[in-house]
């Protein structure tokens, strides 16, 4: 899993918040592998370096990666009042684990949502700048022409303050009209607004990829499991 900042690997265990663990830090109240560290950006190996707080050993919890397929009616968060989420979901083992759904899907979205507790790998994929690709099967009430596969192409202008960046558009079927459509950013109902502009609806949206990590479509709505290392690999 790689190095990383000492203030954050702390962080991750839930130790403190990440200011008060720099102040400890410099106060000289954290040791790696025996060594005063006053240093909050020194980078670790959790798995190889041993890192103690007051000389009482941080344990490494585990990372945990789940792939779900989400089902409609559920919210993508992590508690809610009223409605069911993502996390009602799971079983207690997950959520002790501080698991979290790694960005969005609209309430009445299906398809890949991945679950995790490893907030740096969380931050990558969502990261505006990384541009991950995420493709989606969008089911539509009216075909717009391949017109709008150009538009998409070249930036769907939503309103005044949002255009889209460029998107891949491919219709797969035209009765019912289903359409595949790659998008590189994840703004609120992206796709049923990009959709929406060149005068279709979404009837019904279905996330099948996110980067390289694709569903597997042997799970139902509402099922999960953890990711393979292969799949582990593709997600960095
Ligand atoms: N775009 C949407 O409009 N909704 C989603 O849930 C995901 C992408």
């Amino acid at each position: 899993m790689g190095s990383m900042r000492l203030d954050r690997f702390l962080k991750e265990q839930g130790i403190a918040s990440r200011s008060e663990l720099k102040a400890y830090i410099r106060k000289g109240r954290v040791k790696v592998d025996g060594t005063v560290c006053t240093d909050p950006g020194f980078h670790v190996d959790p798995e190889k370096n041993q890192v103690t707080f007051d000389d009482v050993p941080v344990r490494h919890s585990r990372y945990v990666y789940l792939m779900m397929n989400k089902p409609k009616g559920i919210l993508t968060a992590t508690s809610d009042r009223q409605a069911r989420t993502v996390l009602d979901l799971l079983p207690e083992k997950y959520r002790r684990m501080e698991v979290f759904p790694v960005g969005r899907l609209d309430k009445d979205t299906e398809g890949l949502l991945l679950i995790t507790n490893n907030g740096r790998l969380a931050h990558n994929l969502l990261s505006p700048k990384k541009h991950v690709p995420k493709l989606y099967e969008a089911h539509l009430d009216r075909y717009p022409g391949e017109a709008a596969v150009t538009a998409f192409r070249e930036g769907v202008v939503i309103n005044s303050e949002f255009t889209a960046l460029p998107a891949e558009l491919r219709f797969i079927s035209r009765d019912p009209v289903i359409a595949h459509v790659v998008v590189y950013e994840g703004k609120f109902h992206q796709v049923k607004r990009m959709f929406k502009a060149v005068g279709a609806e979404v009837v019904y949206l279905k996330r099948l990829k996110m980067g390289e990590l694709a569903l597997d479509e042997s799970l139902e709505p509402g099922e999960y499991r953890e990711l393979t290392d292969s799949e582990k690999a593709l997600i960095g």
